[in-house]
């Protein structure tokens, strides 16, 4: 068992008994899952779902790992040594903790899951904000708008429930974004439509529930999401103790799936990854600047609000020169932005070649925020979407555990793209080739497969990828 009960001092003893406990079922299981293997090319494949796993397993995965993803929404990564997490201490001795999470720019909700779920930067997989305008769909993506959150086609890349289910693996999600559309006319197994007011305890029973599931029809992928410290955080700003009361709650949350999983008969075959999408910073109506002091604002769409918003500008033949005395006339007024058309997007943003990305996009400097007009007027509390290379407030949190994840490993920050490498690896999933992210990145914190029972499993399936 990875995670003894109550173990929170019971530090990396448990580890190799547990190794020597695994080795002997597992190796027994990989046998008769390789055993089982031409039973699955004998198998008609009319019989399975095309657009998916069809809720079965398909006999190469009988045996394989468990990964739960788990997403908790807006939790920086200094909250785990600011405020009492004895359940995250719990995964990160008996597993690893990174010193934090990169995202992806804009470090928002949307557009980071669905680069932990893709392994891709924005201008790959498509989602570049929130709420975004295509100008091909002549439509706006929003994710309040269940028309638009359930359509596939504004979906890029290749979410790791669809890789798993393309391949014949049953998946299920709770709320991870993405998971709610077809994406390339797949869904996961099971999943949910998005309703904040389901209890945090109900989503880890139902995950529990999942991992109960007869193994024909088990999902080996579950994605699972919770949005207490990040509605806290927007509210409150991060140094609230509303902050820290969201941080006991998911922790106390997380130790109730911990112990559930615990207490399962496959409990030390499941590996549970923890992210979130970006952090927080503190911000203020007074620390905001107005576009309207300093550009005539007809013809201009503006999306957005905060640390940054984008523009979209009308017109035809002057279009573009209206887009430069626009950014000019912004970075000669504002003290605390600045303004970049799209061909001025720095390269290291991966942004700009997404025809989904404005005109011109403004950024502010961190705690600082950007707005169109005195209608809508700026916020305090917090909020996020500064640059994630620049302001370290932006950084989230990974932390990962089970029988292929070494023990009591801290390891440095590192972009979400390369989760999902990680998790196609610990799955036995061939990677969508296009994504951006890299195994290399994470595989120095899988157990030496010379050592480990699944590092056996892994040698001895590595012929079929
Ligand atoms: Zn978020």
């Amino acid at each position: 068992m990875w995670l003894a009960a109550g173990g929170v001092r019971n530090r990396m003893r448990v580890y190799p008994g547990m190794r020597l406990k695994l080795s002997v079922p597992l190796l027994r299981r990989v046998a008769l899952g390789l055993a089982l293997a031409p039973l699955a090319l004998a198998h008609p494949a009319a019989a399975q779902d095309p657009a998916g796993s069809g809720g079965r397993n398909s006999a190469e995965h009988l045996d394989k790992p468990y990964v739960v993803v788990v997403s908790f929404d807006g939790f920086r990564r200094d909250y785990l040594d600011r405020f009492e997490t004895p359940n995250f201490d719990r995964v990160a001795r008996a597993g690893v903790r990174a010193d934090g999470l990169i995202p992806i720019f804009p470090s928002k909700t949307f557009p980071n899951h669905y680069a932990i779920a893709t392994g891709m930067h924005a201008d790959k997989h498509g989602l570049v904000d929130n709420n975004f305008w295509d100008p091909e769909f002549g439509a706006m993506y929003r994710l309040s708008d269940r028309s638009t959150v359930q359509d596939g086609r504004w979906y890029g890349g290749e979410p790791i429930w669809v890789t798993a289910e393309r391949q014949g693996m049953v998946t299920a999600s709770y709320f991870f974004v993405g998971s709610e559309a077809p994406v390339q006319g797949v869904l996961p197994t099971d999943w949910r439509v998005y309703d904040g007011d389901v209890p945090n305890e109900a989503r880890v029973d139902q995950v529990l529930e999942w991992l109960r599931r007869p193994v024909e029809t088990r999902p080996h992928l579950i994605m699972l999401y919770f949005s207490a410290v990040d509605d806290a955080g927007h509210r409150h700003g991060p140094d609230s103790p509303e902050v820290e009361r969201a941080v006991h709650e998911v922790d106390r949350v997380l130790g109730r799936l911990l112990d559930g999983i615990d207490a399962l008969p496959i409990g030390d075959e499941v590996h549970l990854v923890l992210v979130s999408d970006h952090g927080m910073e503190g911000v203020s109506p007074e620390r905001a600047e107005y576009l309207e002091d300093h550009i005539d604002l007809e013809g201009v769409r503006v999306i957005g609000g905060g640390p940054y918003l984008t523009l979209w500008v009308e017109g035809d033949e002057a279009r573009a020169e209206r887009i430069e005395q626009i950014e000019s006339a912004l970075n000669r007024g504002l003290e605390h932005a600045r303004a970049y058309r799209r061909e001025a997007m720095p390269e290291r943003w991966r942004y700009a070649g997404n025809p989904r990305v404005g005109d011109l996009i403004v950024l502010a400097e961190r705690g600082y925020q950007v707005v169109g007009t005195r209608e809508r007027p700026a916020w305090g509390g917090g909020a996020h979407g500064y640059d994630p290379e620049t302001t370290p407030s932006m950084q989230g949190i990974f932390l990962a555990v089970g029988p292929r994840i070494q023990a009591g490993l801290r390891i440095p920050a590192f972009r979400n793209i390369h989760v999902y490498p990680l998790i196609a690896n610990l799955l036995g999933l061939r990677p969508n080739p296009e994504i951006d992210g890299r195994l290399d990145v994470l595989e120095p914190i899988l157990q030496p497969t010379t050592v480990s029972a699944t590092g056996a499993w892994q040698r001895a399936n590595s012929h079929s990828y």
